[in-house]
């Protein structure tokens, strides 16, 4: 497809609500108009250029190229069906073993979606209800997503998948358990692909990260290019046919889609945030230079502590190149303990960065007139003067600073970027989980017993650390 085919795709009889009011046409919809077109932007990039199309679709089989991929810049939608896609894969790698034919119906699906050359996005956060009790116990028992009911050549499912990210302007849904189910909960262990339009798919999309509907474009210029619909997808007894089933029953195995999620959603967060804490930090030194406290000694201190620990972070992402293991083709992971550990601290610093930056900032990041104050004739060269600091910093340059401040860590986009990099992929406890899971403890065991002298092997005698289960 290229963009206008895509754009044309988008208008296939799928239900889509926003405040409370159905959408006719996704792909004129202007409430969609920023995703769509830079959905679109990345097919007329990969019509034009087949290579760097397959280049993308094709997982990565070298250290290399799993580092050339983080180095890729596409729009969120095609990143996120990559995403999915080695989900996907890495997942029927780890249930091969006691549902043989996922293996067949994944690389089925997945060559399907390249052919078609269709985006996916993905639909693992249950409603989960109660969050003490497990699904056979909710008082709804559709509080997680569930098979409901059988008939010939597939299943039929209901339940609801909250917080999905652009659900409404792809073309499937990929639909996986949250967690791991027990034994008596077989109907809950479903994984499988659903089309956007299918009969019983709604999606409510929430678009709170939006600049307001008035404002100047100027003024906003990260909410007005990367805000993203959220959808709230409901499933309302939708069938699903046998070959788009990857997971039907089998409990034990519940846990590896979210496990195979959770690392490439990770991997990818990661490879974002660099560049965030990096933007953050870069902002900070520029909004100094301007207000003229650059050489200011607490000044240069916050500057230096934003740059070590977005260089800490980076080092994470290095490492979880570099320490790739490969599965069944050659397909290369990224290593699970820098992925969580790096993903977990960027998550967790994340918010003293931005306070350091607001810090330094000082009030004119929320309080900064706007691009068309400046337009006015009688009190545009007023806010120039008063926006200026000294020679070489001009009014409009240090306003334009504050808005772009404002908007990156101080607007609803701001704060949905936040919550967004605390929560999508699971929250912080879920990263600390499996860093402790998959770190080395024996060996951290035994580093420290041979430090005062405990006799060689000790560490094997002693209790092993026990193996935490890890969560979605
Ligand atoms: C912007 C954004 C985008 C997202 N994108 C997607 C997406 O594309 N697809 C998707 O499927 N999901 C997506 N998510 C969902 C995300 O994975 C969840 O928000 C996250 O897993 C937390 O689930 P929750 O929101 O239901 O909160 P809750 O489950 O209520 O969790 C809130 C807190 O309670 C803790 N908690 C809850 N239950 C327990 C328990 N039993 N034991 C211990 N601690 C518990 C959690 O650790 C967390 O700290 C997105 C979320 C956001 C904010």
């Amino acid at each position: 497809m290229d963009g206008r085919t895509y754009r044309a795709s988008l208008d296939d009889g799928r239900k889509v609500y926003v405040d409370g009011a159905v959408i006719g046409n996704v792909g004129t919809d202007p409430h969609f108009a920023i995703n769509v077109r830079r959905a679109s932007a990345t097919y007329d990039l990969f019509a034009r250029d087949s290579a760097a199309r397959d280049a993308f679709m094709t997982p990565p089989t070298g250290v290399e190229s799993l580092r050339q991929r983080s180095d890729s810049h596409v729009d969120e939608l095609a990143s996120m069906t990559y995403t999915t896609m080695m989900t996907l894969l890495t997942a029927a790698d780890r249930i091969a073993k006691v549902r043989p034919q996922a293996r067949e119906a994944v690389d089925h699906f997945v060559g399907d979606l390249k052919t078609r050359d269709a985006r996916i996005t993905e639909c693992i956060t249950d409603a989960k209800g109660d969050r003490a009790k497990p699904p056979a116990q909710q008082p709804d028992k559709d509080a997680y997503l569930r098979v409901v009911g059988r008939r010939d050549g597939g299943v039929i499912i209901r339940g609801a998948k909250l917080h999905v990210s652009m659900a409404a302007i792809g073309h499937e849904l990929m639909v996986i358990p949250t967690k791991a189910m027990k034994p008596d909960e077989p109907e809950y262990a479903i994984a499988c692909a659903v089309p956007v339009n299918a009969p019983g798919v709604s999606i409510v999309s929430v678009h709170n990260g939006r600049m307001p509907e008035d404002a100047d474009a100027r003024d906003f210029p990260h909410s007005s290019q990367h805000a993203l619909p959220q959808g709230f997808v409901i499933f309302d007894d939708v069938f699903v046919p046998e070959e788009r089933i990857f997971l039907d029953g089998e409990t034990g195995m519940s846990a590896a889609f979210a496990h195979s999620l959770g690392l490439w959603v990770r991997a990818a967060h990661l490879n974002h945030v660099c560049d965030d804490l990096d933007t953050i930090t870069g902002f900070a030194q520029l909004i100094a230079e301007a207000n003229g406290t650059d050489r200011i000694g607490h000044i240069k201190d916050k500057i230096a502590n934003m740059a070590i620990t977005a260089t800490l972070v980076r080092a994470t992402l290095e490492a979880s190149i570099a320490h790739a293991t490969a599965i069944h083709g050659g397909i290369m992971v990224p290593d699970e303990v820098f992925t969580n550990a790096g993903k977990y601290h960027a998550a967790a610093s994340y918010a003293s960065l931005v306070r350091d930056l607001l810090d330094i900032a000082g009030g004119s990041a929320v309080t900064a007139p706007s691009a068309r104050d400046l337009e006015n004739a009688e009190i545009g060269p007023l806010v120039r003067k008063y926006m200026a600091t000294k020679p070489g910093i001009e009014g409009e340059y240090r306003l334009r600073l504050f808005r772009a401040i404002h908007d990156l860590t101080a607007s609803a986009y701001g704060g949905h970027r936040h919550v967004a990099l605390l929560q999508s992929g699971g929250g912080l406890y879920a990263q600390s989980i499996v860093t402790r899971g998959r770190y080395d403890m024996d060996r951290a065991k035994r580093l420290a017993l041979e430090s005062f002298g405990w006799e060689s092997g000790a560490a094997d005698a002693c209790p092993r650390n026990e193996t935490a289960p890890i969560p979605a």
